[in-house]
């Protein structure tokens, strides 16, 4: 297993039980927003996502956000959506994942980070030993950077689903 590897990887964030939750031993979850919850422009959630947070925070899952994204756009929708949440939180370094989980409310005993990116959302979580559920991006993001990246994702991307 590498630096770039998650532990599961899955199409929506909208298909993550409880019971798989449950089945990594996790009790906490650090969740990215851009491309995971909602389109990187809307502040509103993609279907099912409010549904979805609502569920898993019923199931007793602690659950904080922890996004790159500027504050102006972060903290409203994780308002909106009820959740705490850390902006600028610059994954894949571990700066961010550390106040995200101060948030907790109670010590968790293992986290899982879910995101749509491979060099942020799962590197991170792999250099800060946390598992890692990583989605399928649901949007289209223009601009260089990103198409770098993804361009660089498709070929870890074809792997894991070959397992
Ligand atoms: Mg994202």
């Amino acid at each position: 297993m590498g630096l770039l590897t998650p532990t599961v990887a899955l199409k929506n964030v909208t298909d993550i039980t409880p019971e798989l939750l449950k089945s990594m031993g996790v009790d906490a979850i650090l969740l990215d927003v851009d491309n995971t919850l909602a389109p990187p422009t809307d502040q509103t959630p993609y279907e099912g996502v409010q549904d979805w947070i609502n569920l898993i925070k019923q199931s007793g899952f602690a659950v904080v956000i922890c996004s790159n994204n500027f504050n102006a756009r972060i903290t409203p929708f994780s308002q909106s959506v009820g959740l705490d949440c850390v902006a600028m939180s610059l994954k894949p370094f571990p700066f961010g994942f550390n106040r995200a989980k101060k948030k907790l409310h109670e010590k968790p005993k293992a986290v899982v980070v879910v995101g749509d990116q491979i060099y942020t959302d799962v590197l991170g979580a792999n250099l800060a030993r946390m598992q890692s559920i990583l989605l399928e991006p649901r949007s289209d993001e223009k601009g260089f950077s990103i198409w770098l990246r993804r361009k660089m994702e498709i070929r870890i991307r074809k792997k894991l689903y070959q397992k």
